[in-house]
């Protein structure tokens, strides 16, 4: 079963993720708009649970309301 993405993953803190788009920081990411997250982007593969995949993190679960920096 693939794991919940943690935010101190290297390579989510190299990508800026967040399990919640509202703590996204800002003055860091000034280009994240408070209605972007994982389940409007388009490389997010919705699943149950409001979880999905993402290719950016393979073998890991993301949270449907979470924000990364390569939000598209
Ligand atoms: Fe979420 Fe898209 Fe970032 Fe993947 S690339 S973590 S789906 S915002």
């Amino acid at each position: 079963d693939r794991t919940l993405l943690r935010e101190d993953d290297p390579k989510a803190l190299e990508f800026g993720y967040v399990t919640e788009t509202a703590r996204v920081d800002q003055g860091k990411y000034p280009e994240h708009q408070p209605d972007q997250q994982c389940s409007k982007c388009q490389i997010y593969e919705d699943g149950p649970d409001g979880k999905g995949g993402c290719p950016l993190f393979p073998g890991k679960l993301v949270l449907a309301g979470a924000w990364c920096s390569a939000f598209s």
